[in-house]
Formats: structure tokens, sequence, C-alpha cells
């Protein structure tokens, strides 16, 4: 880990949020790095329809929230310290690193504090945002069965009725569910299909008619609450309308423009934790009377992993220089779509590496490896990368 803390700043040109990021890396140190798979057979326990923390995550929320992680989120001008864009993707690198499932938790619960923050009642954003400022977790939720890739087709009903807007509909896949205490949901307020019928609102998990319930276990990303959120005949009141009514898929675009790099520094984290996991075990591993490392074909993979890493973290570096300027989806779509493949092939090649033990599920890169693969679907699948490059590569150079 000290290896990623110096690499990482090297990059990094500020001294911003240094103190903070000291007390963030100790905290990592002493309780989440060795911890992983402790957490990961603990779980997270599911009651009453909300998740709870048992040991050793209850430990970790409550430092995490004492250091005050939640407030590098929201903007000082609502209570918080919130954290540059690279003092953020410094968070989710050590995430990456030392807990995959924790860092996509943030990353739902920042792009659902940007939304919130788009919205016009100053009243209702200074509630939300003091609770998801003070430990409260909020999460995203547009995805639905007919809906995943194509946003435009979402179904989820909102239907005006005098000072409220009525719920009706379902979301699937959803991170945090059950977990966030705050939904920030992407619904139709039109009726029609296409993006300008669709709406972003932030509505609290006590609302009536609302109910949350967990999919099945996944294969990677296990401490991840993922689920599927219910609201039938939900009476949301129309201040909860975040940004104009027919805006919200374009407001909800941009928050995943930044939940892209966050997801890219979480793929480069972990790629890095998969390396040193390799990197010290070809050095003890002895065959053939020689440690694993002599073997050209050994070292050529291990270079190949480096080089991967080291160019998606530049991508990462890159899309964040673009700040608000025209390229920033691009260059973002850039570093999602180069760090999700890349910590694929570097988890594959750390498997060759390792042999036969890897492929038992205990083993620590078995449990990796698997979170790697949840990186491609997250914040779009490489397809949609893809597509969103060549439209603004087009855009652009016309
Ligand atoms: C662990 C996890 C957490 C998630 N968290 C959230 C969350 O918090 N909030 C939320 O809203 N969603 C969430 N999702 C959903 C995720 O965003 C979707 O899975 C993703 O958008 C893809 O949708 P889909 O799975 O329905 O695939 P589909 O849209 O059915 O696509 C299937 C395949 O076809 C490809 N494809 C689709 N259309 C095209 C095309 N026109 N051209 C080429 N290829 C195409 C896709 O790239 C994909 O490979 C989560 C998913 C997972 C696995």
């Amino acid at each position: 880990m000290d290896n990623l803390i110096r690499i990482l700043r090297s990059f990094s040109e500020g001294e911003q949020d240094k103190k903070f990021i000291e007390s963030f890396v100790a905290l990592l140190k002493d309780k989440v790095l060795n911890n992983v798979q402790t957490m990961y057979e603990a779980g997270l326990k599911f009651k009453n329809r909300k998740v709870i923390f048992p040991p050793p995550w209850d430990s970790i929320y409550a430092s995490l929230k004492e250091i005050g992680l939640f407030k590098r989120f929201v903007p000082v001008a609502y209570g918080g310290r919130r954290a540059s864009e690279e003092s953020i993707y410094f968070i989710m690198e050590l995430f990456g690193y030392t807990c995959p499932s924790l860092g996509v938790m943030f990353v739902a619960h920042s792009r659902a504090v940007d939304l919130i923050l788009a919205g016009k009642d100053e009243g209702l954003k200074r509630r939300l945002l003091s609770r998801l400022r003070e430990g409260d977790f909020g999460a995203i939720a547009m995805t639905e069965e007919k809906a995943g890739t194509d946003a435009s087709a979402i179904e989820f009903s909102a239907r005006r009725e005098g000072d409220y807007y009525i719920f009706d509909g379902e979301k699937i896949f959803i991170s945090n569910a059950g977990l966030a205490r705050i939904y920030t949901i992407l619904v139709n307020t039109k009726g029609q299909k296409g993006g300008r019928s669709l709406s972003v609102f932030a509505v609290e998990d006590e609302i009536d008619g609302f109910r949350v319930a967990l999919l099945p276990e996944k294969d990677g990303l296990t401490i991840l609450p993922t689920g599927r959120i219910t609201y039938e005949n939900c009476r949301v009141p129309k201040e909860n309308l975040l940004g104009d009514e027919g805006r919200g898929l374009l407001l909800a675009l941009d928050a995943i423009d930044r939940g892209r790099i966050m997801l890219a520094g979480i793929s480069c984290g972990l790629a890095c934790r998969i390396f040193d996991i390799i990197f010290e075990y070809s050095r003890k591993r002895v065959q053939f009377d020689h440690p694993l490392t002599s073997s050209q074909d050994i070292s050529f993979k291990m270079s190949e992993m480096y080089t991967q890493i080291n160019a998606a973290r530049g991508l990462c570096f890159h899309a964040l220089k673009q700040g608000n300027s025209s390229f920033y989806r691009g260059a973002s779509s850039q570093a999602k779509l180069f760090a999700a493949q890349m910590v694929i092939s570097v988890a594959q090649l750390g498997l060759m590496i390792m042999g036969g033990r890897s492929y038992f599920k205990s083993n620590v890169m078995s449990l990796l490896s698997a979170d790697a693969r949840g990186m491609e679907y997250l914040e779009g699948t490489s397809s949609i990368q893809k597509m969103i490059i060549s439209r603004e590569l087009f855009r652009s150079h016309l």
C-alpha cells in the first residue's frame, strides 16, 4: 500500500486535504487492509428492510464517519468540507486497494449528493445534504428491468397530482439498496418514451409505499448491498424534483461522468492490490529450484500488468485535468473503459501466475478477481463507454 501512496503523491500537485488523506490511510491500514476476508465472511445483515453493519463493519463505518469522509462529498456552503476531485480520486484508489465494495458504496453516495445539489428547493437541499454529510448513505436509481443501457426506455411512472407526484414503479440492481436513507431516482413524468420525459427526484426511505429487497448473492463485490426498490402509489412532494422536469437524464449523465473517474480509480487501486499480491507470491514460490520471478514469461506478465495499471492511471489524471471542459465526458469514459478492461486483464494474468491455489474461493485472488469483473457493469458497460467516446470524438472533430 505504501508503494501505491507514493505513486499517487507523485501525480498530485496540491497539498489540500493532506491531513484527511493521512487519517484515511491510517484507518484503512488499521481496520480494512488485512480484514477483507473477515469482512466478506461477516457480510452485511438485512433486517426490517434495512441493511445493518455487523462487526467489524460497525467499527469501520463509525471510523469513516468520525474522520469526516461523508463531509468530503458535501460543499462548505452546506456544512461539508468537499474535497478536491484529485483527493476524491485518491480516496477511490485507496478503497480499490483495500475494499472495492466500500468504494462503490461511496461512488453511489457521492452521485446522490451531486444530484441533490442540482435541486432548486433550498430547504430540501439543506435537510437532505445535512443527513448525507452526517453519515446517512445516498443512492442513485436508474436501471429497470427493461431499461439498462438504454435509459431512455425508463417506464417508472411519476404522475403529477396537485402538489405531489404519484410514484409507481420498480428499479433493479441498485447499489446501497437498504443501506441508503435517501434515493435519487430517474423517473418518467410524461408517460412517453424518450430522454425528455425523464426527471430526477430525491426521496427519503421513510416514505409510505416504498419497499426494498436485496438481490441474490453476487459473484463479486459481495459486500456491496445491491437490490430492488419498489414504489407503490407513493406521494412525493413536488419540491423533491431536482432540476427541471424533463431534464433528468442530462442531470444524471453529468453526475455519472464524475462517477466514472471514481470507478476507474477503484479499478486502478484494485489492480495494484492484485499486482502486489502476485509480486510477493512469485518471489517466494519456488519451482524448478528457482523463484517464479526468474522465469522470463512470469516477469514479462508482471511487466505487462504494471504498465497497464500506470497507463490506466494516466488516463484517469488526464480526465481529471479536463475539469468542466467539453472534453470531460469523453475523457471520463475513456478512463472508465480502459481501467475496467485493464483490471480484468490484470486479474486474469494474476490468476495464471498464482496457479491452482487461486481457483479456490477462500483464496484472496479468487475474491479480488470476482470484484474486478464487477467493474465492467457499473456506470455503464464497456460498449456504452465506446458509444460515448465515439459520439464525443465525432462532435469535437467536426
Ligand atoms: C454490481 C452492480 C451495481 C449496480 N449499481 C447500480 C446503481 O446503483 N444504480 C443503477 O441505476 N444501476 C446500477 N447497476 C446497473 C448497471 O448500470 C447496468 O447493469 C448496466 O447499465 C447495463 O444494463 P443491463 O445489465 O440491463 O445490460 P443491457 O442493457 O441489457 O446490455 C447487455 C449487453 O449489451 C450491450 N449493449 C446494449 N445496448 C447496446 C448497443 N446499442 N450497442 C452495443 N452493445 C449494447 C451492453 O453493453 C451489455 O454488454 C448496477 C449493476 C451491477 C452489476
